[in-house]
């Protein structure tokens, strides 16, 4: 079999991608604790990387490849890689959220209902052998309105998992052409903005979306919400909802992305003011686990082998 040249692997991969690309001709290098230090060595001969957020390839890197065909990227968020210069290098770029978005849209749903029922908080209470009903009382989603700003993979999929809950479901995407399921609305954001109770984010980072929810898109909230971001971190600037939590204008507040991960790499004072803030029933937070699933592993790797080998028939 003719050889295809050597693949990266620096993500964690189900072997559905590894086996495949093997029996496509390709050799593998192995590296999961890859660093941008590290990389240029590792990736000199490389005809493929595989990547995930733990190694971004920016100018630099797609500079010190360059043998380099195709970029597969485990997950969507294509901002972690220069996919305009990739473009301009010839470089085919693969991203894969059809593998990870049910994942997404099950934990955006998991944190809404540890919030609004008091899960999270109420489980703790008990280890500590406390035994408080009337305190943990929740609220109900039935009748309430959210709004799903972005409708594309994990939007949608979202969408998909609240059809039973009997709730209206309105949703804005920039892209206008985009069709909408019976059960969506499309609405406009000012829409979004005067009716929502619950707002979910779930669009790309950009320079458009960066600080997407910021002081002024709270205060054009017509109700206290509840806000949910399982993006991108920098898509909620934090100080922002903080303020917006601390002044009742967000009534509860769930974060799966941060815009600095861990909170370890933030400013001491913001860092302070989110833990402060999630020692309270009103904030959950999860370690950007959103699109991780055993199952999203498998799918996203065999998303990706399927793109790749189609897309590089004679590489
Ligand atoms: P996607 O590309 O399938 O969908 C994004 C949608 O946002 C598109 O339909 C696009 O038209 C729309 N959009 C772009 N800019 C917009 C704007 N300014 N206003 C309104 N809509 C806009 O992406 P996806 O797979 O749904 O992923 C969405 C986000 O979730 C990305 O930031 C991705 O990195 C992140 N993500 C996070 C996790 C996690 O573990 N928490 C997992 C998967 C994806």
């Amino acid at each position: 079999m003719k050889h295809r040249g050597t693949v990266l692997i620096a993500a964690p991969v189900h072997p559905v991608l590894t086996e495949g690309l093997e029996a496509a001709g390709y050799s593998l290098r192995t590296a999961k604790d890859v660093t941008a230090e590290t990389a240029p060595a590792l990736i000199a001969d490389c005809t493929g990387i595989v990547t995930s957020l733990r190694l971004p390839l920016d100018r630099a890197l797609l500079d010190a490849a360059p043998a380099l065909r195709w970029i597969g990227r485990m997950g969507s968020g294509m901002e972690i890689i220069d996919t305009a210069y990739a473009r301009e290098k010839g470089i085919a770029c693969f991203s894969s959220p059809e593998g990870n978005s049910n994942a997404v849209g099950e934990h955006a749903l998991g944190m809404l209902l540890a919030l609004t029922r008091r899960i999270a908080w109420s489980h703790r209470e008990v280890q500590e052998g406390l035994w408080r009903r009337e305190a943990n009382r929740g609220i109900e989603l039935e009748g309430r309105t959210i709004g799903i700003i972005g409708f594309g993979h994990t939007g949608s999929a979202f969408a998909k998992k609240l059809q039973g809950f009997d709730m209206r479901i309105l949703a804005y995407d920039s892209n206008g052409t985009l069709t909408f399921p019976p059960y969506v609305e499309k609405a406009t954001l000012a829409e979004i903005q005067q009716q929502a109770d619950i707002l979910s984010f779930h669009v790309p980072l950009d320079a458009g979306t960066r600080h997407y929810f910021d002081r002024s898109f709270a205060q054009a909230m017509h109700k206290p919400f509840i806000l949910l971001n399982t993006s991108r971190g920098g898509v909620v600037a934090l100080a922002a909802a903080l303020d917006a939590l601390e002044a009742g204008r967000i009534r509860g507040m769930a974060l799966d992305v941060l815009e600095q991960e861990p909170p370890a790499a933030m400013t001491p004072a913001l860092r302070d003011r989110l833990l402060a803030a999630a020692a309270t029933p009103a904030v959950i937070l999860t370690p950007h686990i959103g699109g991780y699933s055993h199952e999203a592993l498998y799918k996203m790797s065999s998303v990706l082998l399927g793109k790749i080998t189609a897309d590089t028939p004679d590489v």
